[in-house]
């Protein structure tokens, strides 16, 4: 598989959110302008990693683990690539953290994203991801997320849908959700929406 077709475990959850923001970036030349929203969950995202080297591993109820940050990694075989914030190892299991400024709980799109990185895990470091851990540092909540048959059979199948999409060039139709759509910095691009 080229390289042009691996899926990251972003566009899995923007795949979610609107499939058409996926084809935008990655069958046009159109680029989404970072709004101020995003430019501060960037940053808010970025000191919350700094806070975690400095914290013990309570909050996520485990005695013992080691914290790997920023771990890229390629699975051909599973058509995916990406780099994960943190993976706690604790010898054979190991736990994918997902990090969101935001006050909403995570949502199917986010599932998908820690999904595709525990599977990631698993196909290229040997070890077994059992559940992975989504935190929001605005409500300071974690949530344990459980890699179920379900969840993994839905991110395999959203890869598959994708690269399908990103093959063929064709364009989805738009959100259902037109809600999205007021706040989408894509809108400008998309003609038949609200
Ligand atoms: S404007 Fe709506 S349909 Fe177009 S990319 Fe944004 S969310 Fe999707």
């Amino acid at each position: 598989m080229t390289e042009a077709l691996l899926i990251t475990p972003t566009e899995l959850r923007q795949w979610h959110y609107c499939p058409r923001v996926v084809f935008f970036e990655r069958c046009t030349p159109v680029r989404r302008r970072e709004t101020i929203l995003m430019t501060h969950g960037r940053e808010k995202h970025q000191v919350e990693l700094i806070k975690e080297r400095r914290r013990t591993l309570s909050r996520y109820e485990l005695i013992e683990g080691e914290r790997r940050y920023d771990v890229r990694l390629t699975s051909t075989a599973l058509g995916l690539t990406g780099e994960l914030d943190l993976l706690i190892v604790n010898g054979q299991e190991a736990y994918p953290v997902e990090f969101k400024h935001t006050h909403r709980p995570p949502d199917p799109g986010h599932k998908l994203q820690l999904c595709a990185y525990a599977l990631l895990v698993e196909a290229e470091l040997g070890l077994t991801c059992p559940h992975g851990y989504w935190h929001s540092s605005r409500t300071r909540q974690t949530h344990v997320i459980p890699m179920e048959t379900r969840l993994r059979n839905r991110t395999m199948q959203t890869i598959h849908e994708v690269r399908a999409f990103i093959q063929l060039e064709q364009c989805p139709p738009p959100t259902p959700q037109a809600v999205k759509c007021l706040e989408c910095e894509l809108r400008n691009f998309c003609g038949d929406t609200v």
